[in-house]
């Protein structure tokens, strides 16, 4: 395989997760009697342009089956990133009446419907017909396509360019990063601003986060990668910011190459540091398998153990994350008995691949667990205080990333 967006041969696997099925193929129990497709999870370095990358192996409209159920307006804590970054860039921008806003992978219209609120006209671009149903109902506009440069160029002859462009959490998603990164450029008025939010490579090595790939994230990214993917078509990194999201994420900000806008100083400082950090290195992505699988380890001995002792188990949401630990340890309903997830178009289903089923939240109260393993990691402090009242029967919560930790 070559590198997605140098092309070069791709020699070094950074991590290989075994075989699992695509992260969000929820089980109905009519499911349970068929096959389940599953594809190997494995991500390669490329040792030119350092990008991360998951293996080739099917297309993108495979994965993303149309009644995929992640719903953003689902998480309290991302509304509320939503609004404070639309009062971010409203201010900075001047964004008003007459400017044009286009998000790319707008789901339910979680960030967008701020903008709508203040008379910003705007644009959601989403593939996925049940989150964009939503989007429409709160009178978001939403193109049902996949962002690309095709899409950009037909959107320019419509006499749409934008003045923001926003990408929350899909770059890394993009299939072919190039063709969407040709894409921003189109569709870029000549003073006009992108954002783009993904995880941060540097912080996935250094928190051992390596539940958060899965097939559909198929670039794991540094600044330093995504800096040489915008000059070559054009376009260039002039700010970027350190966000607590997702462990550890990056909002960059991009213009076009000969735009106005000066370098913040920030930019090189974080290059520089990924390179202290060894990114620039291939030791560091030739250790990581052996960090990842040691977190693996300590889970199953923990669940193991504590099926021993006779305790009882609960584990809290059936997002990507929950479902790339469980396949790549074998955890299964014997060690795991059920997942309770707050987003009732999961409740009912079943996790891809460990069968494990997803139950409303409310049974924690009537089985009153022992231990609640908090699979996402990322909103750990939201779930621990929401559900703070499992206390009252002396639970505890656990997280497994960077290390398993009892806490509460
Ligand atoms: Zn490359």
């Amino acid at each position: 395989m070559k590198c997605r967006h140098c092309y070069t041969a791709l020699e070094y696997v950074f991590l290989d997760l075994g075989f699992a099925p695509p992260s969000n193929a929820y089980l109905t129990t009519n499911d349970l009697n068929a096959p389940e497709l599953h594809f190997p999870l494995k991500l390669l370095v490329c040792d030119k342009c350092w990008l991360v990358q998951t293996e080739d192996y099917a297309k993108a409209d495979e994965l993303f089956s149309p009644d995929y159920a992640y719903f953003s307006s689902i998480s309290k804590s991302w509304l509320k990133h939503a609004s404070a970054y639309f009062e971010l860039v409203r201010k900075r921008f001047s964004l008003n009446s007459e400017s044009y806003v286009i998000e790319v992978a707008s789901n339910d219209g979680y960030l967008l419907k701020n903008f709508v609120a203040e008379n910003i006209p705007c644009l959601g671009i989403e593939p996925t017909a049940s989150t964009a149903a939503v989007a429409e109902e709160q009178g978001i506009p939403v193109i049902r396509e996949f962002f690309g440069a095709e899409l950009a160029r037909k959107l320019v002859a419509e006499g749409k360019q934008a003045d923001l462009i926003i990408g929350n959490n899909v770059y890394a998603h993009v299939p072919d990063i190039n063709d969407f990164t040709s894409g921003l450029k189109v569709v870029l008025k000549p003073e006009g601003v992108i954002t783009l939010e993904f995880p941060h490579l540097m912080r996935l090595i250094e928190h051992v986060q390596f539940d958060t790939a899965y097939h559909e994230h198929f670039s794991y990214l540094s600044l330093n990668a995504v800096a040489r993917i915008f000059s070559s078509v054009g376009l260039r990194v002039w700010d970027v910011e350190e966000l607590t999201t997702h462990g550890g994420s990056l909002r960059v900000y991009g213009c076009h190459e000969d735009s106005g806008r000066i370098n913040s100083a920030i930019v090189n400082q974080i290059i520089e540091q990924e390179s202290k950090n060894g990114l620039l290195d291939i030791t560091i992505y030739n250790d990581f398998q052996a960090r990842a699988e040691k977190v693996k380890n300590t889970l199953v001995c923990f669940l193991i153990e504590q099926k021993n002792a006779g305790k009882s188990i609960a584990a809290y949401g059936a997002a990507a994350k929950g479902n790339t630990i469980l396949n790549y340890a074998g955890i299964r309903a014997d060690l795991l008995p059920y997942v309770c997830d707050s987003a009732p178009s999961k409740q009912g289903k079943y996790m891809p691949g460990s069968h494990i089923p997803i139950l409303s939240p409310e049974v924690l109260k009537e089985r009153k667990p022992e231990y609640i393993i908090i699979l996402p990691w990322n909103i750990a402090k939201e779930v621990i205080d929401e559900y703070s009242y499992v206390k009252e029967w002396g639970a505890k919560f656990v997280t497994t990333v960077p290390e398993l930790r009892v806490v509460g």
